[in-house]
């Protein structure tokens, strides 16, 4: 014999498998204090012995004012590793159950950091070339001499391109950031002669070798033409940089049959295994006063990594101190819409 449906013990089931799902810890306890549900730890897994002690604290401390307000709320800062930061609120239910939600802002933090740590970066970087423009200006509008006025000039001239090139970066990396992609059939292999064909003359200037290799035929791909130029060209210009006089740049495109490949090779100073992990982070430099002085300004990887994300790409690095660096951006012929 069947048994007859049981409406309030499914509901109940129901919700506790509703609350599951929701990404919030929830602890829920009758009005007497017993608890009645309680998943904090399945849903957060504070496997840090002293994180959990301090997180049960804080449930129980706010349980334990039930009596004298019907709602109170904290913060916990857990520091880690890994450093979280927990929310915790309590409220009255009608009957006089309590309920605690927790909820995980680690993620919101450390956003926030990045884009405090971003503006103060980008303020100071702003800050240079503008200190040195009004300065250089104000000698300028001094000077008789027209030797020492040439000279000014001059700076004045690389001080304002070093501005007008944050600013265009700035503007590049917003757009991209955003994620808005045209999407066109992009022959990868003449877009990689076109970018070479613009850097030959900063690649002379700098006695380096500058070398295009497409290899086969049909190296075309579906992307975002401007947005694959903007990410090779910063990968051109940081080979040539970051390269002694006398080094050879290789920018060679292959294909497979479902992806093409654009590495760039250099025989430069290479990059430190701890810094390779963050230098796709926006104004990270390895070395601020050689970025500088070669006018970098912190944001070409950033842009690289964005638009190889846009493209559902694959962005490798190898790197040797002293040997050399090679990035290579693989991209799916077709792009999967998202
Ligand atoms: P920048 O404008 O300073 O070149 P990027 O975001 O393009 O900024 O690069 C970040 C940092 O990574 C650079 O400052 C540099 O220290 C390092 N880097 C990038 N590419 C190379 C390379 N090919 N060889 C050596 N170091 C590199």
């Amino acid at each position: 014999m069947t048994r007859p449906p049981q409406p309030h013990t499914e509901e109940a089931a129901l919700w506790r498998a509703a609350a599951r799902r929701v990404p919030i810890g929830i602890v829920l306890t009758d009005p007497a204090g017993h608890v009645l549900h309680r998943d904090v730890e399945e849903k957060f897994g504070t496997e840090n012995l002293n994180q959990r002690v301090l997180l049960d604290r804080t449930i129980a401390s706010l349980l334990a004012g039930r009596e004298t307000s019907a709602e109170a709320q904290e913060t916990v800062e857990l520091f880690g590793p890994p450093r979280r930061t927990f929310r915790l609120r309590r409220s009255t239910l009608p009957s006089g159950a309590q309920l605690v939600t927790v909820e995980d802002l680690s993620e919101l933090r450390r956003l926030e950091a990045v884009r405090r740590d971003f503006v103060a970066n980008v303020s100071h970087e702003l800050k240079t070339p503008v200190g040195a423009i009004v300065l250089l200006a104000d000698a300028l509008a001094q000077e008789d001499d027209p030797t020492v006025a040439r000279r000014l000039v001059d700076r004045l001239v690389t001080e304002s391109d070093r501005l007008s090139r944050l600013v265009a970066d700035l503007l590049d990396l917003s757009r991209i950031e955003e994620g808005s992609i045209v999407l066109t059939e992009v022959d990868v292999g003449a877009l990689a002669r076109a970018v070479a064909d613009r850097f030959e003359e900063t690649a002379q200037r700098a006695s380096i070798v500058l070398r295009v290799d497409v290899v086969g035929h049909g190296s075309t791909a579906e992307g975002d033409r401007s947005q694959l130029e903007s990410a090779l060209s910063n990968l051109v210009d940081n080979a040539i940089k970051y390269s002694e006089p006398g080094g050879t740049v290789e920018i060679r495109v292959t294909s497979a049959s479902d992806s093409v490949t654009i590495t760039v090779r250099d025989e430069g100073i290479g990059i430190p295994a701890r810094d390779r992990e963050r230098m796709c982070e926006r104004c990270y430099r390895v070395d601020a006063a050689r970025s500088r002085a070669t006018g970098g300004t912190g944001l070409g990887l950033s842009i690289v990594r964005h638009v190889v994300d846009n493209h559902n790409g694959r962005l490798t690095v190898s790197s040797q101190e002293g040997v050399g660096s090679t990035f290579e951006m693989t991209l799916p012929r077709r792009r999967a819409r998202s």
